[in-house]
């Protein structure tokens, strides 16, 4: 069913409700379109579902077009995204020319006419120059950017420079020598959504048969596309550490994003690491994409890991932490703007196995610490990371831009 802002009262407050309709007024009738590579699949579509319904329902018009690009366009794309959070990159001529082509292409018939154009991530970053400039243009960078791959970040200056503003995730992807308007604005979540809402028991108990998930022992849970950069692999590694100590289970849940083709290995890879525990029932690997399983299975685990290399942000964290679990974290990128080390979850060096499964093994054994820190987790989460924050950061933007 289609949410409307009025429908986030009880959660908010009259207040917040009533400020963001203020706000919104000198936008009435303004045009918005946001321009990404995916319907599903990772955090961009996430946002991008919650908060485009709601800034029409406040009385902005605001579109969501989906760039299409070919299967080598999503490889070189994808190796982009890679080099942006250090990976090393080829940067050869044909990839610069199969990247910038597929954006002319798109441009062909993805027509403009807006007040305000946001591009999101890579993929459509080069569109803003094959349209003639008659309104501001936003580059909303999701990734972590803490340490991109130079020469990348040298070529792909040439197309950010266009842009009016750049908006980051965090203080610390500041684009150095980027002479363009950077905002920080942090993502969010959306507590009515199918993911996020709350859910009755035996809708949890049907969801959790259907995909053949038993109960009869606690779960240990991350929800990930299969990147290499969310490590799943290691975290297999760490959950033969657990288990070790004490029985559980654990799933690992990751559909794959129409812009990454290189989700498929790397799911085949953490599979065969994993083979003898799927044997077993042990680990439990899912590619279904569906929210309310998500949604149930965030609900149903004790501990939520997000064992991640690199995150721009980690939606899966606010997630977890929304429903009140334990969320046990790489301190990496975006995720320690969200848990403060043994207050609202658990942050791990990236490298520390034995400090992942040592946290996991504690709060599995201590519910009550699980119980004291998911409790923190939510409320913090409630007051920091709902959509309704992040729509009104993007009507201050909007406003600055076009009122
Ligand atoms: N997600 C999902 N199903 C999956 C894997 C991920 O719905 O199988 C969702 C997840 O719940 C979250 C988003 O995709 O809302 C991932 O966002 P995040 O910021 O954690 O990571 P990203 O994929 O953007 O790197």
């Amino acid at each position: 069913m289609r949410r409307s802002l009025n429908d986030y009262r009880t959660i908010v407050g009259d207040n917040v409700i009533g400020g963001i309709y203020k706000k919104a007024r000198r936008l009435h009738g303004k045009s918005v379109v946001h321009v990404n590579s995916t319907y599903y699949g990772g955090g961009v579509a996430e946002i991008l579902s919650a908060l485009v319904p709601l800034m029409n329902d406040v009385g902005v018009v605001a579109g969501w077009r989906m760039l299409r690009g070919t299967p080598d366009f999503f490889d070189i794309t994808k190796k982009f995204h890679n080099a942006l959070q250090g990976d090393p990159v080829n940067l050869s001529d044909i990839k610069k020319k199969l990247y910038v082509q597929a954006n002319e292409d798109f441009s062909t018939y993805c027509h403009i006419s807006h007040d305000c154009v946001i591009v999101h991530d890579p993929q459509p970053l080069p569109m803003i120059q094959f349209y003639p400039r008659r309104q501001p243009w936003v580059w909303r960078i999701h990734i972590d950017l803490s340490n991109p791959n130079k020469e990348l970040y040298e070529y792909l200056k040439g197309f950010i420079l266009k842009y009016d503003i750049v908006i980051i995730s965090s203080e610390e992807y500041r684009l150095p020598d980027v002479p363009v308007e950077q905002h920080v604005i942090q993502p969010a979540i959306d507590p009515l959504s199918p993911k996020n809402m709350m859910l009755a028991p035996r809708t949890i108990a049907k969801y959790l048969k259907k995909f053949d998930i038993p109960t009869d022992k606690p779960i240990v849970t991350q929800i990930s596309r299969f990147d290499k950069f969310k490590d799943q692999e290691q975290l297999i590694d760490i959950y033969r550490m657990v288990k070790q100590q004490i029985d559980c289970r654990l799933v690992l849940c990751g559909s794959n994003a129409l812009d990454d083709p290189e989700s498929q290995q790397y799911y085949e890879r953490t599979k065969r690491r994993a083979n003898n525990l799927i044997k077993t029932g042990d680990v439990i690997m899912i590619t279904s994409e569906n929210n309310i399983l998500v949604n149930a299975l965030q609900r149903s685990s004790s501990v939520i890991v997000q064992k991640s290399l690199r995150e721009g942000f980690g939606l899966t964290v606010t997630e977890g932490m929304l429903k009140g679990k334990p969320v046990v974290a790489s301190r990496v990128g975006g995720i320690p703007l969200q848990i403060t080390d043994g207050e609202t979850g658990f942050l791990v060096e990236p490298d520390d196995m034995e400090g992942f499964a040592r946290t996991i093994v504690s709060l599995l054994r201590d519910k009550e610490l699980a119980r004291t820190i998911g409790g923190k987790a939510s409320e913090y989460t409630k007051h920091k990371f709902l959509i309704t924050r992040l729509l009104v950061d993007y009507l201050d933007l909007l406003r600055d831009l076009i009122a």
